[in-house]
């Protein structure tokens, strides 16, 4: 080529230059560039022009093969590195021959079937240290002949030339991307904080990132505060899991183990290789995991969870991937977080709801105005109210009419001022009907984070039962006072008479005065006695008893002195003991003083006649009859027999000693051991007593 033919040639490659600088000025995508530089230079050497450019690493390439005459075609290789290999050069630009390739699988790839004689290669030299994969790619004239205006030592600078292009594009590309995964984890930090609920949150995340990243799926476990383990949200893991345990890690174990335990993110791309990686899952759901990127979800510094992506669909998970998730797991974690405190919140709320609506007694929340916010079931039904209408919503003070003492304003001002304490006040509150209901009001204040008070919550105890026990009580020792007076005063009054003489020479008349003080006396002590008895009784060690009573022992014991002493009155006694009675569960001396206490009212009360005691299971149960033939008990008196200190007119009036206490306390101790006891009498004809005690199971 001489000088002249040079300058022409050059001006001729400017041509092309301008031609392509001009096609690629507006072209910002790199399969653009590609076609364009593809197209011009094929029709500018009217030489076949390849341009291969790789895709995802490892994956394949894209080829854009055009024809001398313009026709151009896209076409996708799979395996066309080996065959690039042949033509890279120390020098870059390189003229292969086909004759000299080294082996036949060679000639026969995608590039090379496609040649004749020759090739002139071109590699694309991309500046290396971008942040995602450097592109491999080159130029590739096909059979270029001898006069070709692009030629080894000028397409290097064409290669340059356009690689400039290709590099503006690809930059361009990462922006876009960029901006499209700032876009979204914006989007999903924005619908996370929207929500509350797990579910919600974990679907709105999914799809999106799956999408994004293009991986096969994205797995969340979470940490376990108990144990530490990571178990894996059921709903993310696919239709392979259904049937499954949920998936449990221990601390440490598999992949998600270390990252929750280290909180430093992991990136694998061949977990078969790695050692870290439990397999255990694929073998059990039949799911195969490649590549997995995994990052800690962290909330001050805490891990609570993992976020996964499995299985890049193309190529390997990278530092840009990496990137990515660690932007959505912090909202992530955040979120989920929140709804996990939500639901905390709300547990604890719907106990102290349940708490609030099952105590027995009346409650009731005042907000920091002294208006009522709520009142329970019991305070209703305290006050006689159907629904909380009259209440909520009005001034504690005005709905809630407190009768005695002081207001219930006061006592709110009280509540307010005490800090750390509960006051208390014994009151009546107005109950709707327009009585009133004696309460013991408790009250406490509750403040918030600055001290203020934010609302009091009071407490009323219904006072009626332990006023009635109260009321009962006094009764009782009015009774008891009542009662020992009288035998006291006639062993008093009898003593006196004898001390002063007045049986002194009268011995049957002295005989007589020392017969009443030794009944009375007696009477004193049947009394004391069966007074501690009952007063045992009521202290309800009965309760706490549960010895296996054998009523056949206790009979034994029991009659024959009562028999004796039936007999000895000219009675006629007789009893009809079934052997073998069932033992009952309950209190051995208690049985046997309500036994004894109506065998012995039977033999007391019968002036002449029989006395029958009978005893025989029937349905589970122990019956046991007392029959007399005595005085009998008046038919008004037979509703008042079990009551304290009642004692019958007849017996009264006949002088028949007596308490008043004996059947009182047998109903009770009946009751007690869940029995029950029937009276049936005529006055004058005798009476029958029947009690039923349940049989102990065998
Ligand atoms: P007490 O026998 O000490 O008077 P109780 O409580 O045992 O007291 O009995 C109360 C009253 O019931 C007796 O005072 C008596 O009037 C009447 N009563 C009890 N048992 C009989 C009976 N078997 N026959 C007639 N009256 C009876």
């Amino acid at each position: 080529m001489d000088n002249q033919e040079a300058v022409a040639q050059i001006d001729h490659i400017h041509t092309l230059w301008e031609q392509l600088t001009r096609e690629l000025t507006d072209v910002l995508d790199a399969h653009g560039v590609c076609a364009a530089v593809t197209y011009e230079i094929a029709v500018f050497t009217g030489v076949r022009t390849v341009v291969v450019l790789s895709g995802p690493p490892d994956k394949y390439f894209d080829a854009w093969i055009c024809d001398g005459n313009g026709d151009l075609q896209q076409a996708r290789w799979n395996d066309v590195q080996p065959a690039l290999d042949t033509l890279r050069a120390p020098g870059g630009a390189v003229r292969q021959e086909k004759m000299a390739l080294p082996a036949a699988e060679i000639i026969d790839s995608d590039l090379w079937v496609l040649v004749e004689d020759d090739v002139l290669f071109v590699p694309l030299p991309f500046p290396t240290g971008r942040s995602s994969n450097v592109p491999q790619g080159g130029i590739c004239l096909l059979d270029p002949p001898d006069q070709c205006p692009l030629n080894q030592s000028n397409i290097e600078t064409l290669a340059t030339h356009i690689t400039i292009f290709l590099d503006r594009a690809f930059l361009r590309q990462e922006i876009d991307r960029q901006q499209v995964e700032f876009d979204i984890v914006y989007d999903l930090t924005y619908s996370l904080t929207a929500t509350l609920k797990k579910e919600n949150i974990l679907n709105q995340l999914i799809d999106p990132v799956r999408r994004i990243l293009n991986v096969e799926a994205i797995s969340i476990g979470l940490v376990e505060e108990t144990t530490g383990d990571i178990i894996f949200e059921e709903t993310l893991m696919g239709p392979l899991f259904q049937k499954l345990p949920p998936v449990r890690l221990r601390p440490g174990q598999g992949i998600a183990g270390v990252v929750a335990e280290s909180g430093e993110s992991l990136i694998i791309n061949n977990v078969y290789k790695d050692e870290r990686f439990f397999p255990k899952v694929d073998t059990q759901s039949g799911f195969r995991t490649e590549s997995i990127i995994c990052v800690p979800l962290q909330v001050e510094g805490r891990v609570i969870g993992i976020l996964e992506a499995i299985n890049k669909r193309n190529g390997n998970f990278n530092q840009t991937d990496l990137r990515l998730l660690q932007a959505i797991a912090s909202p992530l974690a955040a979120a989920i977080e929140n709804a996990r405190l939500h639901g905390d919140v709300l547990a604890e709320k719907r106990r102290v709801e349940t708490i609030f609506s099952i105590m027995p007694e009346g409650m009731l929340t005042v907000n920091a105005e002294g208006r009522v916010t709520e009142a329970n079931e019991a305070l209703l039904t305290l006050m006689g109210y159907q629904t909380d209408e009259p209440l909520v919503g009005n001034p504690a003070s005005e709905v809630i009419r407190v009768r005695s003492g002081e207001e219930l304003d006061g006592f709110m001002e009280k509540v307010r001022e005490a800090h750390g304490e509960n006051p208390q006040v014994a009151s009546d509150i107005e109950h709707a009907s327009g009585g009133s209901v004696p309460v013991l009001i408790s009250g406490a204040s509750i403040q918030d984070e600055e001290g203020e008070l934010s609302e009091m919550i009071f407490v009323f105890s219904d006072l009626r039962q332990i006023r009635e026990l109260e009321r009962m009580r006094d009764d009782f020792f009015h009774n008891i006072v009542h009662e020992l007076r009288t035998p006291l005063a006639t062993i008093l009054m009898y003593a006196r008479l004898l001390r002063e003489g007045k049986a002194q020479d009268d011995e049957a008349k002295a005989d007589r005065f020392l017969g009443v003080i030794e009944r009375e006396s007696d009477r004193l002590q049947q009394m004391v006695r069966q007074m501690l008895q009952l007063a045992k009784m009521e202290a309800r060690e009965i309760q706490r008893s549960s010895e296996r009573v054998e009523l056949n022992h206790l009979f034994d014991d029991l009659l024959p002195p009562l028999a004796d002493r039936a007999v000895e009155r000219g009675l006629v006694f007789s009893q009809k003991i079934q052997p073998e009675l069932p033992p009952i569960v309950g209190s051995q001396e208690m049985i046997y003083s309500v036994l004894k206490n109506l065998v012995e009212n039977a033999v007391k009360f019968t002036i002449s006649g029989s006395v029958r005691v009978e005893a025989k299971r029937r349905d589970g149960m122990v019956r046991v009859l007392v029959q007399d033939e005595g005085i009998g008990i008046p038919e008004e008196a037979q509703p008042n027999l079990f009551k304290r200190f009642y004692r019958a007119q007849t017996a009264v009036e006949r002088g028949i000693a007596g308490t008043g206490l004996g059947l009182y306390m047998v109903k009770e101790a009946v009751e007690r051991h869940r029995g029950s006891i029937q009276v049936e009498s005529v006055e004058g004809e005798g009476s029958t007593f029947v009690i039923e005690l349940p049989a102990a199971e065998e």
